[in-house]
């Protein structure tokens, strides 16, 4: 179809930088609901050999390094997550785990922005989580890494700090399912396909930010994620 017959102005392609120049095209973003036992106790889950679960945020929630994003409506307990990405590079469905990593274009630096508040309300009501966890601006995500560049990420420092104060400390190694398994685990959900990405978890410490608040996410060995929270009301992303 040409553009000429769209009815309405075709949506732009969402971009990620890549360390070292390009940009990495997104298609998918999938998240792994808990994956640290330090985190499942702060939230206090039931199971912590529960299998991992997915969920996903919208293409167009990616927010690149250095963007002040707006604080979001409908809640009052605005929260961070900082975890690892990891950028898929080549179709895959059924994958075993010693082809895995195999899929793996590379890696990077991610928060998952969470309205808590509505995310509890909406677990409470056996209801789905978008409303806490799918919304405008929750995926920043940091330049990525091609991963013949960085190696494997399955240990190294994983930190978040808010204004200069760190707030979270992990380690990859603790994660409950490591990269590999995760690829195994989601494939058989769905076929993974060049362009997704996969948000693996967060450590614990999550908490509350503000407006004008200032977000230092990072993972040892790549480089930082950085986010500015704006005030609440605007819908806009100011990019750096
Ligand atoms: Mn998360």
């Amino acid at each position: 179809m040409s553009n000429a017959s769209m009815v309405l102005p075709p949506q732009g392609e969402t971009t990620v930088p890549v360390v070292g120049g390009g940009s990495f095209p997104v298609r998918r973003i999938y998240c792994v609901g808990r994956n640290y036992i330090s985190h499942i106790r702060e939230m206090k889950e039931a199971d912590e050999r529960d299998p991992p679960f997915f969920f996903q945020k919208p293409r167009d929630s990616i927010v690149t390094d250095g963007s002040t994003i707006p604080y979001p409506p409908m809640t009052d307990d605005y929260q961070y997550e900082v975890e690892l990405v990891i950028a898929v590079g080549k179709q895959g469905a059924d994958l075993s785990e010693g082809e895995a990593l195999d899929y793996v274009w590379g890696y990077g630096v991610g928060l998952d922005m969470t309205r808590r508040d509505r995310q509890r309300d909406a677990r409470a009501a056996m209801l789905p989580w978008e409303v806490g966890k799918a919304f405008d601006h929750c995926a920043p995500c940091g330049a990525l890494h091609r991963a013949t560049a960085c190696g494997p990420q399955a240990k190294g420092a994983i930190t978040l700090e808010v204004n200069g104060a760190e707030k979270q400390r992990g380690d990859l190694e603790q994660m409950i399912w490591n990269c590999a398994e995760i690829l195994v685990q989601l494939s058989r959900q769905v076929t993974l396909m060049p362009g997704d990405l996969i948000m693996t978890g967060t450590p614990a410490g999550v908490a509350a930010v503000h407006a004008g608040d200032v977000i230092v996410a990072q993972v040892e060995g790549l480089v930082p994620l950085t986010i500015h929270i704006g005030p609440k009301g605007s819908h806009l992303v100011q990019e750096a």
